[in-house]
């Protein structure tokens, strides 16, 4: 059992994840800090911490677990605020959807301490952010991606995977880059994509009038789009090398799907078609679909 969760980002993750603690009795008490004050005292008020610190320095000291939870782009600067308040005992982690980024920005702000980190990413989330919709189980079944680097201190690797399956998530490692490419491809592009989606929609000049037409396909399709603007505006910047690979890819396929309809070749498009939605069919969630 940890003494104190010093929580910096009082959001959607790192609130469920001081709920999961609380309710896995691994954590005596929880001090949060966030930018906003108004968002730190909500998270006391809903019980989701214990205490709210003035800054990230003071939520950090006296803890033996520290979860940095904010948007991607913010971490560099949450890294640096809690240097002074790590220990050679501090277990630190972070969820960020990105691992290359968030883990040079480990380095370069806890430079001495950055062996403490364990770069963590949970496959688990809401299209809906803050911490009104923190949820105790909401690491439940579904996977966490732990991303250590050769400077990594093995024995919070282990802490980390038994911190993370005490709250009923199951643990996998990867090295950052498969992390960034393989999330670029099955979470980033498909939110890219949604985005746009909807966006050219807006721009039609009867997009408004075609909305009341939309049915549960547009609503499955589109759900994502509805993210929250801060968060995926990081995780675009941050790891837009790899988005760009896959969304030429997706355009080359697109293409060619443009040019069996255009070409009026009913077979072949089926045949496009039989492919893809067999590969759909087949596949099963490693964890919950309704993540990033
Ligand atoms: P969220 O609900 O918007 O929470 C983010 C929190 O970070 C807010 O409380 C915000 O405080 C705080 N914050 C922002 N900048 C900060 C700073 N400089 N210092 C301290 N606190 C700061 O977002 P979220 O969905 O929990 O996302 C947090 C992280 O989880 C992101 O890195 C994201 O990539 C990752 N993630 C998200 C999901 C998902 O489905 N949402 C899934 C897996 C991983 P204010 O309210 O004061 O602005």
């Amino acid at each position: 059992m940890f003494d104190q969760l010093g929580l910096i980002g009082c959001g959607l993750i790192g609130g469920s994840f001081a709920l999961a603690l609380k309710k896995a009795g691994l954590v005596k008490r929880v001090v949060g800090y966030s930018k906003s004050p108004s968002t730190t005292e909500r998270a006391r008020q809903l019980g989701v911490i214990d205490i709210a610190a003035p800054s990230a320095l003071t939520a950090v000291s006296g803890a033996d677990i520290v979860l940095i939870a904010v948007p991607v782009g913010a971490s560099e600067a949450a890294f640096k605020a809690i240097r002074h308040g790590i220990s050679g005992q501090t277990l630190v982690m972070d969820v960020g959807s990105t691992k290359l980024d968030v883990i040079e920005a480990a380095r370069s702000g806890l430079q001495d301490q950055f062996a403490a980190f364990v770069p963590a990413h949970p496959i688990a989330g809401k299209e809906v952010s803050g911490v009104e919709h923190a949820d105790a189980t909401l690491f439940s079944g579904r996977r966490v991606i732990v991303t250590p680097v050769k400077a990594t201190l093995r024995s919070n690797v282990q802490r980390a995977t038994r911190v993370w399956t005490g709250i009923g998530a199951k643990v996998s490692t990867m090295t950052p880059e498969a992390h960034d490419s393989a999330l670029a491809a099955v979470s980033h592009l498909p939110h890219l994509l949604a985005f746009a989606f909807i966006q050219s929609l807006g721009s039609h000049e009867n997009g408004e009038q075609f909305l009341e037409f939309a049915g549960p396909g547009f609503r499955d399709f589109t759900r994502i789009a509805a993210s929250d603007p801060a968060v995926w505006r990081d995780i675009l910047l941050a790891n837009r090398t790899q988005v760009s690979a896959h969304s030429q890819a997706f355009r080359r396929s697109l293409s060619e799907f443009e040019a069996l309809m255009a070409s009026g070749d009913g077979q072949r498009l089926e045949e496009a078609i039989a492919k893809a939605s067999g590969s759909r069919s087949q596949w099963r969630p490693g964890s919950d679909p309704s993540s990033d």
